[in-house]
């Protein structure tokens, strides 16, 4: 099955942008992929699509079986609770532990706080984090600051992980680093999709490569 499917997918913008045009391609599970594309290509734009945060103006995105034009309102944090992002800046918090910061997502869904311990100790393992729990994030590197990112998208074990620029503050070795990271997560089924504009990166890692430009899809699809 695919994992996240796009057909003939445009979306324009309030005030008469065309971010996206006739985008067509599929990313089957467990598949892993990058996005890229220069600044402004429609990178984002896809990323928010799959995750609800914008709207397409035409086309079809399927996210599994669910097309997401039907999707009930109601369900909406359901299917964000399928999808695990990662972000440029990682959005941590700095006036609580390496640990709450992870923690944060079970919380808001209302988990057991036994087994939401649990989680968060077993997503920090996997980011070599483990005795940095009890930190304030603010003492640690910015490679493992995006770790910490990296191991609280993951948690809740999603299906399906996105990144946005995930390596976009790092250095060339860091940002290696995160994305061997991103491979571990794939080895063990979950489909990846990385947008980055980091070509040398990207070619060095050999996945599928999907291109945008001027918001059309002009390779991989
Ligand atoms: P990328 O992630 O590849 O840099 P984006 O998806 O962020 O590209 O942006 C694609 C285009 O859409 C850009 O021209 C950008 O200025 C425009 N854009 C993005 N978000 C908005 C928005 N909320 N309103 C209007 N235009 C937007």
């Amino acid at each position: 099955m695919a994992a996240i499917s796009f057909t003939n997918v445009s979306k324009r913008y309030e005030g008469g942008h065309d971010a996206l045009v006739g985008v067509d391609f599929s990313l089957q599970s467990g598949e892993m992929a990058f996005l890229t594309g220069h600044s402004g290509a429609g990178k984002s734009t896809l990323l928010k699509l799959i995750m609800l945060m914008e709207r397409p103006s035409r086309g079809q995105v399927m996210v599994g079986d669910q097309d997401l034009a039907q999707l009930q309102r109601n369900m909406i944090p359901w299917h964000r609770r399928r999808i695990g992002v990662v972000f440029q800046n990682h959005q941590l918090l700095f006036d609580r532990t390496v640990f709450d910061n992870v923690a944060l997502p079970l919380q808001i869904s209302g988990y057991d706080p036994v087994d939401a311990a649990r989680r968060v100790r077993a997503a920090l393992s996997k980011v070599g984090l483990l005795e940095k729990e009890q930190q304030n994030p603010i003492s640690l590197s910015s490679g493992e600051q995006q770790r910490i990112g990296i191991a609280r998208a993951i948690v809740h074990k999603p299906q399906l992980l996105l990144a946005d620029e995930p390596t976009g503050n790092l250095d060339p070795a860091l940002s290696e680093d995160v994305m061997h990271l991103f491979e571990q997560f794939n080895r063990v089924g979950t489909t990846v999709l990385i947008a980055s504009h980091d070509l040398s990166l990207i070619n060095r890692m050999g996945h599928r490569t999907i291109t945008l430009s001027g918001g059309r899809l002009v390779s991989g699809g």
